[in-house]
């Protein structure tokens, strides 16, 4: 029988990053829509938006939207090689 208890610490903070670049990109998408329709009236085009760092770190950048169109969002020296 086998009693091995599930590796509980390592899956949940994956899952947890997992999680947290989901919410990112979900974020970033609601962040885009607004941005091109400019509903809220926060900027203008070339001007920067925040967008969430995709990572998962949860940490803001800013950038315009076409640099967000090009590349995503990444914090400088978080996007994965
Ligand atoms: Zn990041």
């Amino acid at each position: 029988m086998d009693t091995t208890p599930p590796p509980v610490g390592r899956d949940a903070a994956s899952t947890d990053t997992a999680a947290r670049r989901d919410l990112s990109g979900l974020v970033n998408g609601e962040i885009r829509k607004i941005a091109e329709t400019d509903v809220l009236s926060l900027g203008v085009a070339g001007e920067a938006y925040s967008f969430m760092c995709e990572c998962g770190c949860m940490k803001m950048v800013d950038l315009s939207l076409a640099v967000y169109d090009a590349d995503g969002s990444w914090l400088d020296g978080h996007k994965p090689a």
